[in-house]
């Protein structure tokens, strides 16, 4: 409790831009977050007052950290789980807690667990030897995704591997590993959700996660063309999985849509990408839900505000082009697009790195879309990308 405001004190772990848009969220109910930041230069540790330099892997700088703190969350998942389930066993209140957010930490323990409850999810094996490598794809043939178990993130991690040789230096480097079936992907999709502790649920509409090269470089809400009982189907699959699992907080699921349903590819409990639309596309943005949810609080109404929302990510170009120049770019961008919401999340720009996103609202999908990728490739690389634009609004043409 902040002993001025009488209002609640939330700590977060991780002083990325997922703090730094929970801390601005923070800030409309009161609240200033508390960060605990790899370094001051942390995108939120540049904006939070409250902010704690410490190492998020040592449970003594955990322990300092959670001193005050009504709630304590996560801006990543990284946290060693012991050390989540020792500050539980203090009796910090901790959302997720451990039990749930080993699901998004470890993703055979995901599979596991989800393959357990009847969700429908890649074909999957543990790797421990080559010859479960090999094993797995005598069944289903080549080529099989390699995944490490802990630790990815934006594809980092993933391998699609065709033969037993290309998997070899993967195989090599030790890391726990799963494998699973390369899925043909129609489009990949999100459902994002919210759960509080005492068990209020409340979910925003699923969306089309556009991704290269593993990134998600765009978020169409809602997805384009999605029937209402797919639609349906992924909402209420989510908040299953949210209740099963315990999950407090912002939980989103990936999904895969397949020529024969719905797949589930991974699950992330904090703030996600997916749902940065939300900030300007929703009644409730999921950085004050997830604060709603970890305090606790009744959640918010999570209606769409426009018929079409596109978020596109900033990802940073090259170094000599960016951030030169960018200040210029934000002010022609305004102009051009006055329409079009910037984020920018104080990071150094570096080549293909996640650096803010743009978000647009309107009632034609097309013309939304184009918006949002002429504001980001403008803002990224001082041109409109109109080649790109046209490719990307033709598939969906
Ligand atoms: P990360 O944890 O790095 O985000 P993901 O498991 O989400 O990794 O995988 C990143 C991307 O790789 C996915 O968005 C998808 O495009 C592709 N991918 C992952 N798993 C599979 C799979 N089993 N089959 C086909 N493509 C996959």
């Amino acid at each position: 409790m902040d002993e001025r405001t009488g209002l609640p004190v939330v700590g977060m772990v991780g002083a990325g831009q997922l703090a730094r848009m929970t801390h601005q969220a923070a800030v409309a109910l009161g609240q200033s977050l508390r960060v605990l930041a790899d370094s001051a230069d942390d995108g939120a540790a540049l904006v939070a007052h409250d902010v704690v330099v410490g190492d998020y892997r040592s449970l003594e700088d955990l322990r300092a950290f959670a001193v005050g703190c009504d709630a304590l969350t996560f801006d990543h998942e990284h946290v060693p789980n012991a050390h989540i389930a020792a500050l539980e066993a203090d009796g910090v209140t901790v959302h997720p807690g451990a039990a749930a957010l080993v699901f998004a930490q470890d993703k055979a323990e995901m599979r596991r667990r989800l393959s357990t409850l009847g969700v429908p999810c890649p074909r999957w094996a543990p790797i421990e030897s080559r010859a479960d490598l090999e094993g797995f794809a005598e069944q289903g043939g080549w080529p099989v995704v390699l995944k490490a178990a802990r630790g990815g993130y934006d594809g980092k991690g993933v391998w699609v591997v065709s033969s037993l040789a290309e998997a070899e230096p993967v195989l090599a480097s030790g890391t726990p590993l799963i494998v699973e079936e390369k899925v043909t992907i129609v489009r990949e999709l999100a459902a994002d959700v919210a759960r509080s502790p005492f068990g209020q649920g409340a979910v925003w509409p699923v969306v089309e996660t556009v991704q290269r090269d593993g990134i998600c470089v765009e978020v169409l809400a809602p997805a384009p063309d999605l029937d209402d009982e797919t639609a349906e189907q992924a909402q209420a699959l989510a908040l299953r999985i949210a209740q099963e699992l315990g999950v407090t907080g912002v939980l989103a699921v990936e999904l895969f849509q397949t020529a024969d349903g719905l797949i589930v590819n991974e699950l992330a409990m904090r703030p996600h990408n997916s749902a940065h639309w939300t900030i300007e596309g929703s009644l409730t943005s999921q950085f004050e839900q997830h604060l709603r949810a970890v305090l606790d609080y009744p959640l918010g109404a999570t209606d769409q505000v426009a018929p079409v929302v596109v978020m596109a990510n900033l990802l940073g170009g090259p170094d000599d082009v960016t951030p030169k120049g960018i200040d210029e770019r934000v002010h022609h961008c305004f102009a051009h697009w006055p329409d079009v919401k910037i984020h920018l999340y104080g990071k150094q720009f570096r080549p293909g790195r996640k650096v803010g996103h743009v978000t647009a609202l309107g009632r034609d999908l097309e013309t939304v879309r184009r918006r949002a990728h002429e504001a980001a490739q403008y803002l990224m690389f001082g041109d409109m990308g109109l080649g790109d634009a046209s490719a990307t609004a033709a598939r969906h043409g």
